[in-house]
């Protein structure tokens, strides 16, 4: 397995970054995860569109163009003869000293991994996940927003602690005004009526790749598709409930904090979603 580390191929125990980088020492940095589907590199411009602008938002210069960080996205798959997959690409901060002050960091560290993907088994997809709402808040704007894809994901992972501990693999997050904002690393939608719904991402959701081009999909087969705010309350009385997600794509959901989410199983629309969405990602791609 060849990472891809500041310009060179480097075997996977011989990538390895000072314990100076502020990314280690602060979460200081940007990240993006991307899916490879049949060799194409699947939404690239859009992942690489949301780290550069996670990237200018936190003022961290990445030592690559566009194109380039393109080229060694399609170089990396290549190197390591990828069909399908997953790709995670990390710019930190870099080295630095030990203050926090990022002027101290002048060259970002960029880490390419590639890797198979250990996803939910296909019985996960038809029969949906079983969930629980947690009491760990999602920041809104008035911290770090939620747009930037930031290194920082200690409030995911004690979502994903409480996940642990109720023994489900996705959890719901509010924000601190009590309105459901994602999962730990997926977003969320519901299905109330033949109307698709998924909170705006002002109230404290990542804007996805996967949750866009669920919404471009509802628009195209005509499924009404509304952002809007919503609760607990809400989720519980839904007809349907599923999260998406890079990794997790289209998943659904049949229980919520114990209450039977419709008929207990994938429901209609959330299956005919992750089936347009399957046929898309097979054309839709960089290669
Ligand atoms: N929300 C969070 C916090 C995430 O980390 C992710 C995964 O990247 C998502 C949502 C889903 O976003 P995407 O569809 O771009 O993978």
């Amino acid at each position: 397995q060849w990472i891809y580390l500041n310009g060179e191929f480097v075997e996977k125990d011989k990538a390895l970054v000072s314990v100076y980088d502020h990314g280690f020492l602060y979460g200081d940095g940007i990240f993006e995860g991307i899916r490879v589907y049949n060799g194409n590199i699947f939404k690239c411009k859009e992942h690489l569109d949301r780290l550069y602008d996670s990237a200018k938002s936190i003022m961290l210069d990445i030592p690559l163009s566009f194109g380039d960080m393109q080229n060694v996205l399609v170089e990396s798959i290549r190197k390591n003869e990828l069909r399908d997959g997953y790709i995670r690409l990390v710019v930190s901060r870099g080295p630095g000293d030990l203050g926090l002050d990022p002027r101290r960091s002048p060259k970002a560290n960029v880490i390419i991994i590639v890797e198979q993907l250990a996803i939910y088994p296909e019985e996960a997809y038809l029969n949906g996940l079983k969930t629980v709402s947690v009491s760990t808040r999602r920041n809104i704007p008035d911290a770090l927003n939620p747009k930037i894809k930031s290194l920082n994901y200690l409030n995911n992972i004690l979502v994903k602690i409480q996940a642990n501990l109720a023994g489900v693999g996705e959890a719901i997050m509010l924000n601190s005004q009590g309105y459901v904002a994602e999962g730990s690393s997926d977003n969320i939608f519901i299905v109330k009526r033949g109307v698709v719904y998924t909170p705006p991402c002002y109230v404290g959701a990542l804007e996805g790749i996967t949750r866009a081009a669920i919404i471009e999909i509802c628009q195209k087969v005509g499924y009404p598709v509304k952002e809007e705010p919503f609760t607990l309350h809400d989720v519980y009385v839904a007809d349907e409930v599923f999260f998406t997600g890079t990794a997790a794509e289209v998943i659904a959901v049949r229980e919520v904090d114990a209450r039977i989410i419709g008929s207990g199983a994938a429901g209609p629309i959330t299956t005919h979603l992750l089936k347009e969405f399957r046929s898309v990602v097979e054309i839709d791609g960089v290669k």
